[in-house]
């Protein structure tokens, strides 16, 4: 299979497993785990800023819909119990 990578900093995305009550209404997305990623790290400034919280998201990648964007987080490890183990 094709490695999908991070627009942002070059990192393989991971695949995460939603749970079946998901906004996303598909199994599963490719998200940027790297805590490094800027678009990430700007991420926090950039939700405290506009919308006066703490939280960030990280880049995305939807394989069902070919969409990519944020997926939202509130801390560095939401998301992170659901990545699939491969
Ligand atoms: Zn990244």
């Amino acid at each position: 299979m094709e490695k999908i990578k991070c627009k942002y900093c070059g990192t393989e995305l991971q695949k995460v497993l939603l749970p079946p009550d998901s906004d996303f209404n598909c199994e599963y997305l490719y998200v940027c785990f790297n805590d490094e990623c800027g678009y990430y790290v700007r991420g926090w400034d950039w939700m405290r800023t506009h919308y006066n919280v703490t939280a960030s998201y990280r880049y995305k990648y939807n394989p069902f819909y070919g969409d990519e964007g944020p997926i939202p987080v509130s801390s560095p490890y939401t998301w992170k119990d659901l990545i699939a183990k491969t």
